[in-house]
């Protein structure tokens, strides 16, 4: 038996990256979900966790595959052990006025220093 084929969506970066058509620093991989260095990090520990299938934003990812939300979340807490002290803040910018620029769900896993709380 074949897998089913992956959703993608054509002109998406994070798709591509998953993919490997464009360059990552790959930190961890598990069978739906991938998880990469942010090209501009904001803490000492700056991953993205993203689900390999094309979701919008965490809510659709939430609605439509909630097994695959928790393998994101899990591997977040795997990521924040082996690169830094298992700490972590977890973010998922939903919409352009919460700050969200690639239309690919996926979770910022922050930490490696104390954080502050500047949201706005
Ligand atoms: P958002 O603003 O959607 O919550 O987060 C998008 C994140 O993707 C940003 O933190 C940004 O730095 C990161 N990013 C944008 N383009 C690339 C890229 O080409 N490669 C990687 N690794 N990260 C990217
Ligand atoms: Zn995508």
């Amino acid at each position: 038996m074949s897998s089913p084929d992956p959703i993608t969506s054509p002109d998406c970066l994070f798709c591509r990256i998953v993919a490997g058509e464009l360059p990552s620093t790959v930190v961890a991989r598990r069978e739906r979900t991938v998880a990469f260095q942010d090209i501009d990090p904001q803490a000492p520990m700056h991953v993205l966790v993203v689900p390999r299938d094309h979701y919008g934003d965490v809510a659709q990812l939430a609605a439509s595959a909630p097994d695959v939300l928790a393998e994101v979340v899990s591997l977040a807490q795997e990521v924040a052990t082996s690169e830094a002290d298992g700490q972590f803040r977890l973010v998922f910018n939903t919409g352009t006025e919460a700050g969200q620029s690639v239309f690919h769900a996926h979770a910022h896993v922050i930490g490696g220093a104390a954080l502050g709380w500047t949201p706005a």
